[in-house]
This record gives structure tokens, C-alpha cells and sequence, in this order.
């Protein structure tokens, strides 16, 4: 059985959207703990996680909560949770989907990509994380992109930093990896992306009840899990929206006078939704530079 259908069956009203608290590949029930029969729909079961969060009591676990919920003993949580399936991440109606199109070719990190990050400070796990976690693979010296129209963009020694979203690359952006390029970064042209870059939070898969919004890609490797990029300072409304849905938001732009006015009015936005927002300012120019307490005072504010 899944989740839903434990619902269903003990007649717990539930909500997939149309609600404030409602984010796609959730589901809101009223959390039985702080807010039972409010019509509030403050906990989430998070469909392919497998988890709970309330945005007002954050976590709990699934059997203390099935037991609220339900009102069944102990033997019988135990069987329900030992039958419980993973339910599948339903894709939201209103992304517009394109067709993705990638650079080519792309292949593992070179030795000149990993002098650039080691240069930047990224060894170790943080190293092995850049391609596991984050899926980064190298611009070789022919890589470029052939866009739908046919127009070629070339991308030649850059880092490729594909944008996943539910688990699926959607768009992509690139750096440079030699200080004599201007163009530091050139990402997807609109009809490469599968769904907008600027739609959606670059990071997100890896968040589940807490996010920090900081400004680039390498911003979120430094921070690790839990920290999200809006690609600039410029946010969109959409980027705005997933960040209210999570129950903590921080948001932590570069040390300089105009990210810093972007990071308050993001604040100020924020504030609006249920939950917590905190501002961050670090003494470093970016968090990519920041030093590891700062990082972790960041990560313990925010609970990751
Ligand atoms: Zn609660």
C-alpha cells in the first residue's frame, strides 16, 4: 500500500495542491501533533522520500505519526509500514516542459578542470561530491552546443553543471575555467532547456524541510546539501515560490552592496509565508570563499 492509500482507508483528509502549504511530490494532511483537524495542512508526507515535515512542528517520524493519525496499536503500524511503497513524484502541470539539449562532447574532469577547483579550494569529499552529487563533467577543448535553430555556442574548457530536478537534468549552465574568458558562465539558451533554469532552484532535489538560497552553483557546492542556487541575484517569482515551501529558508547572497539589498528584499518576500526565514552575512566575498565555520554556523542555524 502507499501512503495515500493508508489515507484513504482511515479517511484522513489529504491535499496534493491548490493550498499554500501543498509543493509538488507532496501530500498535506492536518499534522495530528499540533494542528489535528485545523484544515491548516501544515505536515507533509514527501511522496518519494518517504518522510514527514510540519511546517509548524517540523519532523516526525512516519510510525509515531501513522499511530496519531490511524489510532491503531503498535503491531499494526508495524505491519502497515512494513507493506508501504514509494509513491512516484508527479511532475507539475504548469512547468512548461522543452526538449533538452546538451553540449557535446562532455566527458570526466580533466586534469586543467581539477587544478581550476582545487585552485578554488574543493578537495577531498567536497572534490568527490562535485561528481557524484552534483553530476559535474568537463568542456573539452570541441565541446559546443548545437541549438534546435543551429546556431553553435562554443564551450571549450568549461565546467558543465547540469540543473537536476527530480532527478532528472532539465537545464544546464557552464563556467569557465580559465581567468582570461570573460563570459564566466553561459547557460542552456531558452530552447535547450527542458524547463527554465530560472524556474526552478538549482539544488532543490537534495533539500528536504530547509534550504539556503545563495547565488551560484559554487556557492552550493561550498555549502553542500541543503543550500540552493537562484543563479544571480535577480530571483524570479517562481524561485520565490519554492523557496516558501520550505519550513526554514536562508538566504546568503555575495558580501557586496547590491546582493545584499537582493538578499533582503528576498528576505522581505519571504517573510510573508508560514515558517522561518534568517539572513546570513558572511565576512568572505562569497560563499564559495567562505571559510568552513561560517558554513557550518549557517548549516546549524538552518538545521541541515
Ligand atoms: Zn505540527
Amino acid at each position: 500500500v502507499t501512503f495515500t492509500e493508508i489515507l484513504d482507508q482511515y479517511q484522513v483528509p489529504y491535499l496534493t495542491e491548490g493550498h499554500r502549504h501543498c509543493r509538488a511530490g507532496w501530500v498535506q494532511i492536518d499534522c495530528p501533533f499540533c494542528g489535528r483537524n485545523s484544515d491548516k495542512y501544515h505536515m507533509g508526507y514527501k511522496l518519494d522520500g518517504g518522510y514527514l515535515s510540519c511546517w509548524k512542528c517540523r519532523g516526525h517520524s512516519l510510525y509515531s505519526t501513522l499511530m496519531e493519525i490511524t489510532g491503531e496499536d503498535a503491531s499494526q503500524i508495524s505491519k502497515l509500514l512494513k507493506g508501504i511503497e514509494r509513491e512516484t513524484f508527479e511532475p507539475k502541470a504548469r512547468e512548461k516542459k522543452g526538449e533538452l539539449v546538451l553540449p557535446k562532447p562532455l566527458e570526466a574532469l580533466t586534469k586543467a578542470h581539477l587544478t581550476y577547483l582545487e585552485d578554488r579550494g574543493f578537495e577531498g569529499v567536497q572534490l568527490s561530491e562535485l561528481i557524484r552529487l552534483w553530476k559535474v563533467q568537463a568542456c573539452g577543448p570541441f565541446t559546443r552546443v548545437k541549438t534546435p535553430e543551429g546556431k553553435k555556442i562554443n564551450l571549450a574548457w568549461r565546467l558543465f553543471i547540469p540543473f537536476i530536478n527530480g532527478g532528472e537534468i532539465v537545464s544546464w549552465t557552464t563556467r569557465t575555467i580559465s581567468e582570461k574568458v570573460s563570459l564566466r558562465y553561459i547557460s542552456a539558451p531558452p530552447d535547450c532547456e527542458a524547463i527554465s533554469h530560472k524556474d526552478i532552484l538549482y539544488g532543490q532535489d537534495y533539500c528536504s524541510h530547509a534550504a539556503c538560497a545563495v547565488e551560484g552553483p559554487i556557492d552550493v557546492w561550498r555549502g553542500g546539501p541543503g543550500f540552493v542556487a537562484t543563479a544571480g541575484t535577480q530571483y524570479t517569482r517562481a524561485q520565490v515560490n519554492a523557496l516558501s515551501r520550505y519550513a526554514i529558508r536562508g538566504v546568503c547572497f555575495d558580501n557586496e552592496p547590491e546582493a545584499q539589498r537582493s538578499a533582503r528584499m528576498l528576505c522581505d518576500e519571504l517573510s510573508a509565508f508560514p515558517g522561518k526565514t534568517l539572513l546570513f552575512q558572511i565576512d568572505s566575498k562569497d560563499l564559495g570563499e567562505a571559510s568552513a565555520k561560517e558554513i557550518r554556523s549557517i548549516r546549524r542555524a538552518l538545521r541541515i
